[in-house]
C-alpha cells in the first residue's frame, strides 16, 4: 500500500483544531498539528479571561488528548521556518530551547496561525501598553488588573484602564471589565465603579464599524450610561508609561493601557520566500485556499487574505469565517484524499455571510443577521449573548461530538452557578 500523505497543519486555533480534528478522524492521511501552545482556547473569550468574568482552566483542549482522541499527532513548536524546496518546517520547542528545532517533512502544509494586533509602529506602544492577543497575554491583562484592583481597594485611590481600538475586541473588553469592576464593588467597596476611569479610544468616526450605524450608536450610548469614556475620532500618536499622547496635541492617562486595534498577520510569514502577501502580511489564497504560489502550502482563518470571487469582498478576520473555511477545507481534502491524493483540485470556498455578534458582558448586545439587525434592550442583549456563545458551541460540537460537547456545555452552567462570578484569586 501507497504511504499515507503527510498534512502538517500550524496553528489549532478556531480554524486549525477544526482541521486536524476533522482529517485526524477521516484516517486517510498522517496527519500532524503543531502549535506553539500545549492547549486550544477560543480566541473569542480572550477579553472575558482577561477580565476574569470567565475561567481559562475550564475552556482549555489539551492538545495530546485531542489528538489521540482522533487520531493526528500533536507537535509541540513555534513555526521558525520554512523550507519550500525540501518541503520541511523548523519547529522551537520552547520548553527546550538548547535542543535543535523539530523538523518536520510535509506534502501538504496547511498554515493557521492566526493574527495580533497592529500597532503600526506607534512609538512606545510595544513597551508601555498590553495586548490580549493570546492566553497568555490575557492572563497577563488580568494579573495587572487584578493587582491594580486590590491596590484601589486597600488605598481607597483611583484606578484608570484606557483601551485603544472601538472594534468588537476593545468595546467587549470594556464592557467586561466595567462588569467586572462592579462585581468587586459588591465585596465592601460600593465606591470602586465611582473611581474606575475606563476610556475607550478609537481613531475612526464611530465604534464598531463593522456593524451598521444604529448599532455603533447603541453601543456608544451602553457604554457611556456604563460610564466609560467613549473618544472617536481620536488617533493615538505614541504611547508613554503614563498614558496616551494623542495626534491632535490632547493626552489621555491611563494606569492600565491596552492596545486592541488593528489586525496583522505574524512576523514569521514574512521568512517564507517567494509566497505571496496582503498589505497585512497574510498570505494570498485562491478559492481552493492554496497559496498562490505554492499549491502544497495553503492558508486559512485570520493568516490568510483571500477575495471571494463571488461577492469580489475579502473574506473578514473572523471567527465565523476561520470556522467555515476549516469546515469547508475538511470536506475538499476528504474528497481529494479519497480520489487522486493532495495534490488533487479543490472545490472553491464561498464564505457564508451570517451576520455579527457583538455583547457588552451582561449589559447588553446586538447582532445583525443577513439583513436584519437584532438587539438592544435587555432580553434581546440575551438573545445576541446567546448568539455568541452558539459559534463556540458549535465549535466544541465539532470537536468533542455531542455527548462530551453537551456533557462540556452542562459543566460550564453549573461552574457558572458553583463559581464566583469574576477571579481575585
Ligand atoms: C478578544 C477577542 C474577541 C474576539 N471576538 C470575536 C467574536 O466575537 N466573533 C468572531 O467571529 N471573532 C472574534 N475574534 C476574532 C477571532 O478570534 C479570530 O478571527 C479567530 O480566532 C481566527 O482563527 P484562526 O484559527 O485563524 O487563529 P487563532 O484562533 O488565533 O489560532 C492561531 C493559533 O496559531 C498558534 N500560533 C501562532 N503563531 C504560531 C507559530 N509561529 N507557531 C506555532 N503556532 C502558532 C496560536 O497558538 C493559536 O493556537 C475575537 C478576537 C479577540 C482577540
Amino acid at each position: 500500500m501507497a504511504d499515507k500523505a503527510r498534512i502538517v497543519v500550524v496553528g489549532g486555533g478556531v480554524a486549525g483544531i477544526e482541521v486536524a480534528t476533522g482529517l485526524g478522524r477521516d484516517g486517510r492521511a498522517d496527519v500532524v498539528l503543531a502549535d506553539r501552545s500545549l492547549s486550544h482556547v477560543w480566541k473569542p473569550m480572550l477579553h472575558t479571561f482577561a477580565a476574569g468574568t470567565a475561567r481559562p482552566d475550564r475552556q482549555k483542549v489539551d492538545y495530546f488528548a485531542q489528538a489521540k482522541r482522533n487520531d493526528f499527532r500533536f507537535q509541540p513548536g513555534t513555526l521558525v521556518s520554512v523550507d519550500r524546496g525540501a518541503k520541511r518546517i523548523a519547529l522551537v520547542v520552547e520548553e527546550a530551547e538548547d535542543h535543535p528545532p523539530a523538523d518536520l517533512a510535509y506534502d501538504l502544509l496547511i498554515l493557521a496561525i492566526g493574527s495580533r494586533a497592529n500597532d503600526f509602529g506607534t512609538p512606545g506602544v510595544a513597551e508601555h501598553c498590553l495586548t490580549i492577543d493570546d492566553l497568555t497575554e490575557a492572563e497577563g491583562f488580568h494579573a495587572s488588573l487584578r493587582r491594580h484592583l486590590l491596590r484601589a481597594l486597600r488605598d481607597r485611590d483611583g484606578l484608570s484602564v484606557a483601551i485603544v481600538g472601538g472594534g468588537a475586541t476593545g468595546v467587549e473588553l470594556a464592557a467586561e471589565v466595567k462588569h467586572a469592576i462592579d462585581i468587586t464593588a459588591r465585596y465592601g467597596s460600593p465606591d470602586l465603579p465611582a473611581r474606575l476611569r475606563l476610556t475607550l479610544i478609537e481613531s475612526g468616526p464611530r465604534l464598531l464599524p463593522a456593524f451598521p450605524e444604529k448599532v455603533s450608536a447603541a453601543a456608544a450610548r451602553t457604554l457611556a450610561g456604563l460610564g466609560v469614556e467613549v473618544r472617536v475620532g481620536a488617533t493615538v500618536s505614541a504611547a508613554d508609561e503614563a498614558g496616551f499622547a494623542l495626534k491632535d496635541g490632547g493626552r489621555i492617562d491611563a494606569t492600565l493601557r491596552v492596545w486592541a486595534a488593528g489586525v496583522k498577520a505574524p512576523d514569521v510569514l514574512g521568512a517564507i520566500e517567494g509566497l505571496e502577501r496582503s498589505r497585512t502580511g497574510g498570505l494570498v489564497v485562491g478559492p481552493d485556499l492554496r497559496t498562490t504560489r505554492d499549491p502544497a502550502i495553503l492558508a486559512l482563518g485570520d493568516c490568510a487574505s483571500l477575495t471571494d470571487p463571488r461577492s469580489g469582498r475579502s473574506v473578514p478576520a473572523t471567527a465565523q469565517a476561520a470556522h467555515q473555511e476549516a469546515q469547508h477545507l475538511v470536506g475538499a481534502l476528504r474528497g481529494a484524499l479519497a480520489k487522486g491524493g493532495v495534490q488533487s483540485a479543490l472545490p472553491p470556498f464561498h464564505y457564508k455571510e451570517r451576520g455579527a455578534i457583538v455583547s457588552l458582558a451582561d449589559f447588553n448586545g446586538w447582532g445583525t443577521l443577513g439583513r436584519y439587525t437584532f438587539g438592544g434592550g435587555k432580553l434581546n442583549g440575551l438573545s445576541a449573548r446567546l448568539m455568541h456563545d452558539m459559534l463556540y458551541r458549535q465549535h466544541q460540537f465539532g470537536l468533542f461530538g455531542p455527548g462530551l460537547a453537551l456533557a462540556t456545555w452542562l459543566a460550564d452552567e453549573l461552574d457558572r452557578v458553583v463559581s464566583p462570578p469574576v477571579r481575585l484569586d
